[in-house]
């Protein structure tokens, strides 16, 4: 079960200033961003197996119900809209045609974010996950939240876990200090990255034969780590 893509998102929105910086914080945060400006072009785009699609309701040429209905004949990706709307009646007549979830504009980047990524959790919850690296040296078993190296249980506390997880999910990727707290947390928060450095000191010496010469996790000098094990 190699994962060695990052997730796909679709942003369908004609306020360029709103795709930028929704498609910036997305990025930050590794996901792969498409923009579609009109409805005709997300129509096209919608084809292409998005993870999750952010749809604004107000386009140029065809309103985001529509397009909504329209992806909704085919997949059941997340959908969540984008709306100025904020009577009662539109948002659950957004929520009627099959979207997941609606954001008020003005909204906070981050705060959208963030559902984007729960969204995604609850998706993948779904699934069956287990990473395994390295010729089955490391295996990570999400739903039970085990480790295992050479077939013995490594016990790591819940956050070390989250931190080994949301590197090893994304293997070669560096992730800045901030960005792990960022994924283990759900949010920024200045001042605790440097305590990232004493979790993964841990967690070497936890799984790696040789903490000084790690196999799964790096530092990326001046950045942060990235994880470095080979997908089986
Ligand atoms: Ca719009």
């Amino acid at each position: 079960m190699n994962k060695l893509t990052s997730e796909k998102i679709l942003i369908v929105e004609d306020e360029k200033k709103i795709s930028d910086i929704v498609g910036s914080y997305l990025e930050r945060d590794g996901f792969k961003v498409t923009i579609a400006n009109t409805g005709q072009d997300a129509l096209q785009q919608i084809k292409n197996n998005f993870d999750l699609i952010i749809l604004d309701l107000m386009l140029p040429d065809i309103d985001g119900e529509t397009i909504c209905s329209s992806i909704r004949e085919f997949s059941d990706v997340p959908i969540i809209m984008l709306t100025a709307k904020s009577s009662e009646d539109d948002r659950i007549k957004g929520l009627g045609i099959g979207a997941d979830d609606y954001v008020i504009k003005p909204f906070s980047p981050r705060e959208l974010v963030a559902r984007v990524k729960a969204h995604l959790r609850r998706t993948k919850k779904n699934e069956k996950k287990l990473l395994s690296f390295n010729n089955g040296l490391l295996l990570i078993d999400t739903p039970s939240m085990e480790v295992k190296k050479d077939e013995k249980i490594i016990p790591l506390t819940s956050t070390e876990f989250k931190i080994l997880l949301s590197l090893a999910e994304r293997p070669q990727i560096v992730f800045t200090r901030l960005q792990i707290v960022n994924a283990v947390q759900g949010y920024d928060f200045e001042g605790y990255d440097r305590v990232i450095d004493a979790h993964i000191k841990n967690i070497r010496h936890k799984i790696e034969d040789n903490p000084q010469r790690p196999v799964f996790i790096k530092t990326v000098y001046g950045t942060g780590y990235k994880f470095i094990g080979i997908p089986d």
